[in-house]
């Protein structure tokens, strides 16, 4: 089964954002409670539901205990290669930190974000992410809005500020992305300082953008009626635009580098040879099997994050002669 439309991932993923920031809005309420791994549970099990064609899989049976990956995304098909994506997600917690970026990492690395990006690599299109999950009252850092000031607002293709930007609001951010280089920059920058000035929300969120842009981001001018995703876009090269996107929130000047190609993110030179054309074996095992719960079969089939997604391009219809 391959995926049926991107738009519809797109939007998918920007109500789960908004009801993870409900969530953990709510969670800050006395006696109540945060559990981070069941938001993350949640995310992937509503995509996995409002999303046709998209493939979702769990697994206790981990491999690389050791990769810092809470998920895996491979996104592509046979022919035009796959993408591969390691997310790692962090709450933020009420003093308005993501503290637990201080955790350590396997082995020899001083943390887990160290950890993650030891096992991606940019130049064979592995790429490493940190979602940020998101939630506070309106008014916490500024009267009358979510957004926390002074933090940039990247999420404006049209440069507006989070006032008046109709593209996304401050609630998409619920589930925010940002390239783990970028995290680990930011944290290694103010290593001596105290942890509620190293860790700060708004020098993360100033580097990150609602996480749904990695997949699309939204036109320019949507008063043109230009959609996120053209209808024709989603049996052409989606790939490749995904590809461009993510390499240029890895590498090429981050949340802002793409607000600011937002328009040509179709054209971004990418090199095709350099994804991946044989898959893990239990990235085809997960593909033989049904989504939900996956038992490898041995050792070679252990993922190596406790869930895995795969995006699979709907094959192109081939006329018949
Ligand atoms: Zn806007």
């Amino acid at each position: 089964m391959a995926i049926e439309s991107l738009r519809v991932l797109c939007t998918a993923m920007d109500t789960a954002a908004i009801d993870t920031w409900r969530r953990i809005e709510f969670g800050r309420l006395p006696g109540r409670r945060f559990d981070e791994a069941s938001v993350t549970d949640n995310l992937l099990f509503t995509l996995q539901n409002q999303v046709p064609g998209l493939l979702t899989y769990q697994s206790n049976q981990v491999q690389e205990r050791n990769s810092g990956a809470d998920w895996e995304w491979w996104i592509g098909d046979d022919q035009a290669g796959w993408v591969c994506l390691r997310i790692q997600a962090k709450r933020v917690y009420e003093d308005n930190t993501y503290r637990m970026l201080k955790h350590p990492g396997a082995g020899e690395d001083a943390f887990q974000y160290d950890t993650l990006l030891k096992g991606c690599d940019p130049d064979q299109a592995r790429y490493a992410f940190h979602v940020f999950y998101n939630g506070w009252p309106e008014g916490t850092f500024e009267e009358g809005t979510y957004w926390a000031p002074p933090a940039q607002w990247n999420a404006c293709p049209g440069l507006s500020s989070y006032k008046d930007c109709k593209h996304a609001e401050p609630r998409h951010y619920g589930c925010a992305i940002i390239s783990s280089y970028d995290v680990k920059k930011l944290s290694d920058g103010d290593i001596v300082g105290p942890t509620a000035a190293r860790f700060r929300v708004q020098k993360y969120l100033s580097a990150a953008l609602p996480w749904s842009y990695a997949f699309g981001f939204p036109p320019w001018d949507p008063k043109r009626e230009e959609q996120r995703w053209h209808p024709r876009l989603n049996r052409g090269d989606w790939v490749d635009r995904i590809h461009g996107t993510l390499d240029v929130l890895t590498r090429r000047g981050g949340a802002r580098g793409a607000r600011d190609a937002s328009g040509h993110l179709g054209e971004i030179p990418v090199d095709r040879d350099q994804r991946t054309f044989e898959l893990p074996p239990y990235i085809e095992a997960m593909r033989r099997s049904t989504p939900g719960r996956f038992e490898p079969a041995s050792e070679d089939e252990a993922p190596a994050a406790p869930q895995t997604v795969i995006v699979e391009r709907k094959p192109k219809r081939t006329r018949k002669r």
